[in-house]
């Protein structure tokens, strides 16, 4: 499985994309997880050598407009592809019922209900997830969680058999622990570097630090770590990550920047 890179920053950053990637599995099939804020994601998969028109499967994690505006355009490229005639896969949006109505009514607003009504329920998909729900996506078990997320509910997801854990953009919820030990792959948000605190205590509250999240994953003895959900020129600070990171976490530190490709 490979998880091509599209954005690493949070919400506020300007010159990377923000957090949202692709898996691709071994049968060269494609889900988009979350799609940043804007059209932007659109030259992010193009820059990924990425055709959207082989993407059939998505899933957004919430209502924040860092993750869930993407998909207004996402859709409106399949649309479009559909009435060209350049696509003809389905494509099928994943997501809480709130995430996936909020898509769907942006679609309805921007594109208008004639559009829309051609294609949505017969090629455009969109399919409700609740917490616990197990779906087998490209030949692989997705489990979904609630993330517990304190401002807005959020969605996050498993894939056991390849050990890789996605836990959104908030901290992951001491609950999880347990379940998530000895993970390969741990996906954990990092806002800032712990000595960047000051200033940051409002975004502190719903987000950790590289020392937080990497102290996290010490605890659950994960085998790799990958941080994102960060700050901009995330490019410049990598090193800086990477030291903060090994001083409390012994596993492998992976620090992605924008359009890096993870093999799994
Ligand atoms: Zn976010």
């Amino acid at each position: 499985m490979k998880i091509h890179v599209l954005g690493t920053g949070h919400a506020d950053v300007l010159d990377d994309y923000n957090t949202c990637f692709v898996m691709e599995n071994d049968g060269g099939e494609f889900l988009l997880v979350d799609a940043g804020n804007g059209n932007r994601i659109s030259k992010q998969l193009s820059l990924q050598n990425l055709n959207l028109n082989d993407i059939e499967y998505a899933f957004v994690s919430h209502n924040h407009a860092d993750h869930m505006l993407g998909f207004a355009w996402i859709l409106r490229y399949v649309l479009v592809g559909f009435m060209n005639g350049t696509r003809t896969k389905p494509f099928t949006l994943y997501g809480m019922k709130q995430c996936i109505d909020a898509v769907r009514m942006l679609m309805l607003v921007t594109m208008g209900e004639k559009t829309c009504g051609q294609y949505f329920d017969n090629l455009i998909h969109f399919k409700e997830v609740r917490d616990g729900e197990i779906l087998n996506l490209m030949g692989l078990d997705f489990i979904f969680f609630d993330t517990c997320a304190t401002d807005m509910p959020q969605m996050a997801f498993y894939v056991k058999e390849k050990g890789f854990y996605f836990c959104g953009d908030v901290p992951l919820d001491p609950k999880y622990y347990d379940k998530f030990k000895n993970s390969k792959w741990l996906c954990l948000e990092a806002f800032c570097l712990e000595r960047e605190r000051a200033g940051k205590e409002l975004p502190l509250k719903k987000h950790k630090t590289v020392k937080e999240a990497s102290m996290v994953a010490e605890t659950l003895q994960a085998e790799n770590l990958i941080l994102w959900h960060s700050q901009d020129n995330h490019n410049k600070i990598k090193k800086e990550y990477e030291k903060e990171a090994r001083e409390v976490y012994n596993g492998n530190i992976i620090i992605p920047k924008d359009l890096d490709t993870l093999e799994l």
